[in-house]
C-alpha cells in the first residue's frame, strides 16, 4: 500500500506555530510519514500507516485545532457549509448539535509548545493593560455585575447604586451627571 517514492520534508516534531503554519499553507498537504502530498491526511494515516490522527498530531506536536488538510480541501469545504446554509440543508439546530458533538469529544491533549506560546501571549496581553490576566479578568466580571445591578437600580427610579458605582469605577460613560 505504502509508495516510498517520496521522502519526507522534516523528521522532527514542530517547534512552533509559524512551522505548523507554513506546514499547512500549500493546496494540499504532506504526509510527514512518508512524503506523499495529499488533500487530506486522515484515511491515508489510517491505511497506510495505520495511526489516528491524534497520534499523527502527537508525534509531530500538531495543535489539536489545526486541520490536517491543504488549502483547496479546506476552501471547498467552507463553500460547502455556506452552500448548504443557503439553500437551508443546515439550520440551527444543526449547529447545537454539531457543538454538542464537540464537547462530547475526548480532548486532545495539549502541544507543550503550544501552551508555552498561549501562555506569553496571556502575560503579554496583561502587561499591555497593566495587570496580570486573571486579575483583569475578575475584575472585569466584578464591575460589569456592579454595573448591571446599578443601572437596573437607575431604571426602576433609584439612582444611588449608580453613584456608588461611579465611586468605585470612574465614569464609564460620555454622559456625566
Ligand atoms: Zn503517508
Amino acid at each position: 500500500m505504502r509508495k516510498a517514492t517520496t521522502r519526507p520534508s522534516r523528521s522532527s516534531p514542530f517547534q512552533s506555530r509559524e512551522e505548523v503554519a507554513a506546514y499547512t499553507s500549500g493546496g494540499d498537504i504532506e504526509c510527514l510519514e512518508c512524503g506523499q502530498r495529499l488533500q487530506y491526511l486522515a484515511p491515508h494515516l489510517k491505511h497506510a500507516h495505520e495511526i489516528t490522527c491524534a497520534e499523527y498530531r502527537a508525534k509531530w506536536a500538531i495543535p489539536a485545532g489545526v486541520a490536517l488538510a491543504g488549502t483547496l480541501l479546506r476552501a471547498s469545504h467552507r463553500q460547502n457549509i455556506i452552500s448548504l446554509n443557503r439553500a437551508g440543508v443546515t439550520v440551527c439546530s444543526d449547529l447545537r448539535a454539531a457543538a454538542d458533538a464537540g464537547r462530547a469529544a475526548p480532548r486532545q491533549p495539549r502541544v507543550e509548545w503550544d501552551i508555552q506560546e498561549c501562555t506569553q501571549r496571556a502575560v503579554e496581553v496583561g502587561k499591555a493593560r497593566g495587570l496580570p490576566p486573571r486579575e483583569q479578568w475578575a475584575s472585569n466580571k466584578a464591575k460589569r455585575a456592579a454595573y448591571s445591578l446599578a443601572h437596573y437600580h437607575l431604571k426602576r427610579g433609584n439612582p444611588e447604586p449608580m453613584r456608588e458605582f461611579r465611586e468605585q469605577w470612574g465614569t464609564p460613560e460620555r454622559k456625566q451627571q
